[in-house]
C-alpha cells in the first residue's frame, strides 16, 4: 500500500471523510509538519464545537490507593501493609462530598485502587452514601478496570453490575484504564488487567444501558505510534456501535516515581500532536479534552487551537499524576480558567459531566442550575 500523502488527508478532511490507519501514522511522521497537522485538527474542532472551550466545576476521590495490581507506569498504588497506603472512611468520604457541595461542583471523579481485602459492597457504598446525601453532585466513576475487578470479586455479570452501581447513584463512567489496547504493549504494562476485548466490552454494555462514559490513551512510554492510531481506530470502531463516548481524553505518561522512571517525560510537540492526531482520527467523537494537571497549564491552553475543545474542570484533590511527578497546582480557580480560555481566543463555557449548560448565580457561585443541552456536529 503506498502512503498517503499530507495533501490527500488535507482533502480527505476537508470533505469530512473518514481517515486510515495509515493516514494516522502519516500525521504521527515527525517529517509531517505539526502545525499542517494541527490546522486540520483545528478546522474538525471548529466544525465539530464551533468556538467554544468547555470546563467543570469538579473534584477528585480516591477512595483508596492500595491495589493489586502493579501496573509498570503507575506512581499512585500502594502495597496492602506499606506506610503510603491509605483507605478512606464514610465520614471522609462524606466530608468530600460536602466540600465539592460547599464549592459549587458539579461533579465528582471517583477512581482508585483495586483493594485486596475490599469487597464489592464497599465499592457500592461510596456511590450509595455519597448520592443519599448529595444528590445534586454527579458521581463519575469506577474506570472499566475496576468494573472488570467486580466480575471477578462477584462472578455477576457486567450487566448487572452496572445497574447495580447505576442504582447506588453512579451516573456515568470515566474513561481510565485504557491506557494502549495493543497486547503488544499492553502484555508490557499491565498484564494482570482488563484487556482490550474486557475494556471495550464494558463501555459498550454500559452505553446499552443508557451510561456515558469516558475514554483515553496513555501515551509517551513504550508505545509507537502504530499502537496510538491502533488503539484510536478501535475506540472509533466501539463509538461507531454505541454513540456513548462523550469525551476522549489523551493522557501524557509522567515518570517520575514508576517503574518507567527511565523514560523522558513527552514532549509538548508529542502532547499536541497527539491532541490533533486524536481530534483528526476519532470523527464520532464529540470532545477531546485537553487535560491540564498532566499537560501542564501552556500545553493545555495551546491545545485549544490543536483539536481540544475542553479543558477538565477547576479539580480538587487529584493524586494520581502528582504522585508521578506533575507540577501543576491542585485546582485552579474558575476566574483563572475562564482567563486561560479567553486568552486562546475561545468562548468559555461551564458544563455538567453531560455536556449541559450550567448558569450560576452570581449572588451566590455556590448554587447552580442546568440549562441546555451542548450539541457538537459530530
Ligand atoms: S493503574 Fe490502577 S490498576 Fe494499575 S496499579 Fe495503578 S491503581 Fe492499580
Amino acid at each position: 500500500m503506498t502512503t498517503p500523502s499530507l495533501s490527500s488527508i488535507r482533502e480527505r478532511v476537508l470533505a469530512g471523510e473518514r481517515l486510515s490507519l495509515e493516514d494516522g501514522l502519516v500525521l504521527y511522521d515527525p517529517a509531517t509538519s505539526l502545525q499542517e497537522v494541527g490546522v486540520l485538527a483545528n478546522i474538525v474542532r471548529e466544525r465539530v464545537n464551533g468556538n467554544k472551550a468547555y470546563y467543570n466545576i469538579n473534584t477528585h476521590l480516591n477512595p483508596t490507593n492500595v491495589c493489586v495490581y502493579r501496573c509498570t507506569f503507575c506512581a499512585f498504588r500502594a502495597d496492602l501493609r506499606s506506610e503510603k497506603g491509605y483507605v478512606m472512611s464514610d465520614e471522609q468520604i462524606l466530608a468530600r462530598g460536602q466540600e465539592a457541595v460547599d464549592n459549587g461542583c458539579t461533579e465528582m471523579h471517583i477512581v482508585g485502587g483495586l483493594h485486596h481485602v475490599k469487597d464489592y459492597d464497599w465499592y457500592v457504598n461510596v456511590l450509595r452514601i455519597l448520592h443519599n446525601a448529595y444528590p445534586d453532585l454527579h458521581l463519575k466513576g469506577w474506570t472499566g478496570v475496576e468494573i472488570n475487578w467486580f466480575e471477578f470479586l462477584t462472578k455477576k455479570s457486567v450487566r448487572q453490575i452496572l445497574q447495580e452501581l447505576m442504582e447506588a447513584g453512579l451516573g456515568s463512567m470515566p474513561g481510565g484504564g485504557a491506557e494502549i489496547f495493543h497486547p503488544e504493549v499492553r502484555s508490557k504494562i499491565c498484564e494482570h488487567k482488563a484487556d482490550a476485548h474486557n475494556w471495550l466490552d464494558i463501555h459498550r454494555t454500559a452505553h446499552e444501558l443508557g451510561l456515558k462514559t469516558n475514554c483515553t490513551m496513555l501515551y509517551g512510554h513504550i508505545e509507537s505510534a502504530y499502537h496510538r492510531v491502533d488503539h484510536l481506530i478501535r475506540l472509533r470502531e466501539l463509538q461507531d456501535e454505541t454513540g456513548g463516548f462523550q469525551t476522549f481524553i489523551p493522557l501524557a505518561f509522567h515518570p517520575e516515581n514508576t517503574g518507567l522512571s527511565h523514560i523522558k517525560k513527552s514532549s509538548a510537540i508529542m502532547d499536541l500532536r497527539t491532541m490533533a492526531v486524536s481530534r483528526l482520527m476519532l470523527d464520532n467523537i464529540p470532545h477531546i479534552k485537553a487535560y491540564w494537571i498532566m499537560l501542564g497549564i501552556g500545553t493545555a491552553q495551546t491545545a485549544l487551537a490543536y483539536g481540544a475543545d475542553d479543558l477538565d474542570g477547576t479539580v480538587r484533590h487529584e493524586l494520581i499524576y502528582h504522585d508521578a511527578g506533575a507540577t501543576t497546582p491542585e485546582l485552579l480557580t474558575v476566574p483563572q480558567i475562564q482567563r486561560l480560555i479567553v486568552e486562546a481566543g475561545r468562548e468559555p463555557v461551564e458544563r455538567d459531566t453531560l455536556y449541559r449548560r450550567i448558569e450560576r448565580d452570581a449572588a451566590n457561585p455556590a448554587a447552580w442550575t442546568v440549562g441546555e443541552q451542548i450539541l457538537a456536529a459530530v
